[in-house]
């Protein structure tokens, strides 16, 4: 009997496995995953495409890894059923293993909308390394030229910067009137928009794609796209890139809680004895909301795994809560986005701004009862550390908010009575 049995094999699972370890170094640990191979770094499959690294170069853990932690991986195999009655976990192919302690790692799936012609060849979903290695190689056997990107956010901008890097010309559709519209606000997003157009995307918003065509010599390959106003994109490729939704067809039907996601205490526990859920596929602590939701980040789904992993083995820990956190950089442009980075309008907040838009410098900040609760850089990151620190500590800064966006704010800047309370806490 695997004393852990852990299905996924990603962020969480990976991050479960090395706590438990550090607990408990003899109880079996088994992992399944449906992947061939599932430890490599998912938002970095782009680098894949673009040809910038392969696979041994986005792997985040060896191939060792499995054998350091004395883990038995059934790699490839799919988990179908859960019984919680008999304590297992069933396979495809009826094959059950038994658990101790079982942890819920399956992450997310993309969310493809029914679209005509979406079964036709050179149509590709954006998750996963497999995605990722067809793309490649449907680009090398048809020697693509052309890529319509359904999707403006997140991984749709990062596919798009790997197709551009690839040589495609790519247009990227968003059906909001803003690309990256959960990450940045209207100034944010024209910056990154203007650039992304500069680098010679076609970037189409405030619609989506009603039908994917065939080409004229061959109805069931790819030759474009008819977009919901009407215009035609001619196209080899067509990449899905809405969003990924939590994973949660093992648990559907049975009587582990699920709303969006699967529902879990501050433990990481559902509310099944010895069931755990952790990383996309849960809804853990949102400490700016004050709730808990769906949070698919990377960072997180390694805490949330670590914290369920402690937890199975023994050792009581609670998870601190993460918010929605992005640190990135396509097309040049490094953005960092916290917690209510473009919230509604709300006479409670208040915003402060600094721009450079010639530089495409944009700096806001959010602040409620001035406590920081959200946080946009673009372009000019320098000051995220700190920032993220006043903002998780919820620190007042009534006394210094009008020097946080100056470029040489600093622990120096702040006063003096506040820095040395700052440095007991840390
Ligand atoms: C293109 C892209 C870019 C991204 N960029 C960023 C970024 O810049 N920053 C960031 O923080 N996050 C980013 N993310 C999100 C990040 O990758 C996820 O938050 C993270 O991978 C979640 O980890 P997880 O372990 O919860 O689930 P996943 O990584 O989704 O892994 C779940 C695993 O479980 C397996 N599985 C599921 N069901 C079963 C089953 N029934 N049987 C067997 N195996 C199963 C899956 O195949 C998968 O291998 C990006 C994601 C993508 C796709």
């Amino acid at each position: 009997m695997a004393k852990y049995l852990i299905v996924g094999a990603s962020a969480a699972g990976l991050g479960a496995v090395e706590a438990i370890r550090e607990v408990d170094p003899v109880g079996t640990i088994t992992v399944i995953t449906d992947e061939g191979c599932s430890h490599y770094s998912r938002p970095m499959i782009s680098d894949f495409v673009s040809g910038k690294a392969d696979l041994k170069k986005i792997n985040c853990r060896t191939e060792e890894f499995w054998k350091e932690h004395n883990v038995e991986a059934l790699m490839g195999k799919k988990a179908v059923a859960l019984n919680f009655t008999e304590k297992t976990v069933q396979l495809e192919g009826g094959e059950k293993v038994p658990y101790e302690k079982l942890l819920l790692a399956t992450g997310g799936k993309p969310f493809v909308p029914k679209t005509e012609g979406s079964e036709k060849d050179g149509v590709f979903t954006f998750t996963t390394i497999g995605d990722a290695q067809r793309i490649a190689a449907k680009i090398d056997a048809i020697n693509a030229k052309a890529a319509v990107v359904i999707g403006g956010g997140l991984i749709g901008i990062s596919v798009t910067e790997a197709l551009v890097k690839r040589g495609l010309k790519v247009t990227m559709v968003e059906l909001q009137d803003k690309i990256l519209s959960l990450l940045v606000d209207a100034k944010g997003s024209d910056i990154m928009e203007a650039v992304v157009r500069k680098a010679g995307v076609n970037v189409v918003t405030g619609q989506s794609v009603q039908n994917i065509l065939g080409r004229p010599d061959n109805d069931g390959a790819v030759g474009g796209v008819l977009l919901t106003k009407g215009g035609q994109v001619p196209c080899d490729l067509v990449i899905m890139a809405i969003g990924v939704i939590p994973r949660t067809e093992l648990v559907v039907g049975s009587t582990v809680k699920i709303n969006r996601g699967i529902v879990v205490d501050n433990m990481m526990q559902t509310n099944v004895p010895d069931v755990y859920a952790s990383g996309d596929v849960a809804e853990a602590y949102d400490f700016i909301l004050n709730q808990n939701r769906t949070l698919p980040l990377w960072p997180l789904a390694v805490l949330e795994g670590k914290v369920a992993g402690y937890n199975m083995a023994g050792k009581k820990t609670t998870y601190a809560g993460g918010t929605n956190m992005s640190s990135l950089k396509y097309f040049g442009i490094p953005l960092v986005s916290v917690g209510l980075a473009n919230p509604k309008e709300d006479p409670t907040l208040g915003i402060l701004v600094k721009e450079d838009l010639e530089h495409n410098i944009y700096k806001k900040i959010v602040l409620r009862n001035n406590v920081i609760v959200g946080l946009t850089l673009v372009n000019r990151i320098e000051r995220a550390g700190i920032l993220l620190y006043l903002m998780k500590n919820a620190v007042n800064v009534k006394k210094f908010k009008e020097e946080l966006l100056s470029d040489d704010f600093s622990w120096a800047t702040m006063p003096t009575s506040m820095q040395k309370k700052m440095s007991v806490v840390q």
